[in-house]
């Protein structure tokens, strides 16, 4: 199947509230331009010089989503460039994107990343650490910074029982957080939950953007 035919078959199975970030990591400028021929506008990269190379390359209308582990020395590198960050897993990380905004006169959204697998190498604040931040109001001074939802990956498992769980779980905590501390705000909105093998079950729980890649794109070489 053509990477286009795959593109459609996805985008008919999501709901309307729910958007594709293409993820195009390892994938080609030329792989990505017929996604992006096929009327695709919005990816994810999750490595900073791969994006900053594609990003010189591709049309500027393409809306970009920073996915991967970032290190506060290449904050700067991307913040120009990006319309969300949804891998944000720390206060200094988020102190380093706020400082950088400030410098590019930019107010950067971004996602928080919240752990949720049972896997110790996934990256993300925990429940509470996502609480105990946000009630200590360092956040909401951050002028360059816009909190405009959460990003979760479950665990790798063909338990889809456990998925379901663990998705459901951050559904709950992001409305209990949306509760909390953005009942008036317009800007936190989104949770994003699901790539290839689980985004059907993460729809179903609730997620407002799937990432995925290698559905789309094929598997990553
Ligand atoms: C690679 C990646 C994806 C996409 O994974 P696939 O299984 O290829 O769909 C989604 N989210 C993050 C954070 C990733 O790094």
């Amino acid at each position: 199947m053509a990477i286009t035919e795959r593109l459609s078959e996805i985008l008919n199975v999501l709901p309307e509230q729910t958007s594709l970030v293409a993820v195009s990591k390892f994938h080609s400028v030329s792989e990505i331009k017929e996604v992006y021929d096929a009327g695709q506008r919005l990816f994810g990269e999750s490595r900073v010089q791969e994006f900053l190379a594609k990003y010189e390359k591709l049309p500027k209308d393409i809306v970009w989503h920073f996915i991967g582990h970032l290190q506060t020395n290449k904050v700067k590198n991307i913040v120009p460039y990006v319309d969300l960050i949804e891998s944000v897993d720390s206060l200094r990380l988020l102190q380093e994107i706020n400082f950088q905004g400030e410098k590019v006169n930019k107010k950067v959204n971004v996602l928080l990343q919240i752990h949720i697998a049972e896997e110790k190498t996934k990256y993300g604040f925990t429940f509470d650490e996502c609480r105990q931040l946000l009630k200590s109001g360092s956040i909401q001074k951050m002028n360059n910074i816009s909190i405009a939802g959460m990003m979760g990956m479950a665990t790798f498992t063909d338990n889809h029982a456990q998925v379901r769980l663990e998705f459901s779980q951050l559904a709950e905590f992001f409305h209990e957080i949306k509760r909390e501390f953005f009942k008036d705000s317009c800007t936190f909105k989104d949770l994003s939950m699901g790539m290839s093998d689980d985004y059907l079950i993460a729809i179903e729980q609730g997620s407002t953007m799937v990432r995925i890649g290698s559905m789309l794109f094929g598997e990553r070489l």
